[in-house]
């Protein structure tokens, strides 16, 4: 589903991204882990096009989003990604956020629009909290709309950059359980995050980045068990 070749990427004269090769499977979950500053949100936001590629090739079902002529807004509806700090509109409610985008580009009528959105915020366990806004809501809870309203435009794969990391410990487990269903209904998932425990429970491969580059990767328990470069030892030392 996902085809990246020889990918580069640089900001001004500093080389942020090097020789990227990697494939995602339909269906398949995988997660990016590495230290700091190694280029996972940098490789994230390269597959939807919020940044740009140097160089290099990214397919996406397909689709060569790479190409000079390609419109980005396209995949506004065929990727989803979900941040670190949620992004959710202050402004609106819940469910306002939810039902905006698919709303405006799907031409749906308001009742349609709000059935759905429900559904949706039932889903991810927020159907009591539609009307609420952002700020009456926990971090668990306004990262789970942010969830439904990714999963709003209905895209085939879901981009998520350490969409626990900004929570407070005890919210982390309900965000990590919407994930994992989502996972169970077979949606395609690139996953940055340094939740280890979910890594090895529902990664069906791990990447390592080191300094921009794709270092290793493979199965969960294998490279959990027994990393193959010195560097991915070196970090799981340090994070496990
Ligand atoms: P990670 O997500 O693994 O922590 P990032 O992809 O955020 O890493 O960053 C990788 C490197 O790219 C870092 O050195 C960071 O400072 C740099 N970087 C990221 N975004 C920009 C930007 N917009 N302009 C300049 N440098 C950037
Ligand atoms: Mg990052």
């Amino acid at each position: 589903m996902i085809v990246v070749k020889d990918l580069y990427k640089s900001f001004k004269e500093v080389q942020v991204l090097k020789e990227i090769t990697a494939e995602v499977a339909e269906g398949e979950v995988v997660v990016v882990i590495g230290p700091s500053g190694s280029g996972k949100s940098t490789f994230l936001r390269c597959l939807n096009l919020l940044e740009t590629p140097t160089s290099g090739k990214i397919t996406i079902n397909g689709e060569d989003i790479t190409a000079p002529r390609f419109n980005p807004l396209k995949l506004r509806s065929e990727v989803g990604m979900v941040f670190q700090h949620f992004h959710l509109f202050p402004h609106m409610t819940a469910l306002e956020n939810v039902i905006y985008a698919p709303k405006k580009v799907r031409n749906m009528d308001k009742k349609a629009a709000r059935d759905y959105g429900t559904e949706l915020l039932a889903k991810v366990g927020l159907g009591d909290k539609a009307h609420e806004y952002p700020n009456r809501l926990s971090g668990g809870q306004k990262q789970r709309v942010a969830i439904a309203r990714a999963l709003g435009m209905k895209p085939s794969v879901m981009l998520f950059d350490e969409p626990t990391s900004a929570l407070d410990p005890e919210m982390v487990k309900e965000v990590l359980d919407v994930m994992k269903d989502l996972a169970k209904t077979g949606m395609t998932m690139v996953i940055v995050t340094h939740e280890m425990g979910f890594a090895r429970e529902v990664a069906d491969r791990v990447i390592f980045m080191d300094e921009g580059r794709l270092v290793e990767e493979g199965e969960p328990t294998s490279f959990f068990a027994a990393p193959g470069s010195k560097r991915a030892k070196e970090f799981l030392q340090k994070v496990l």
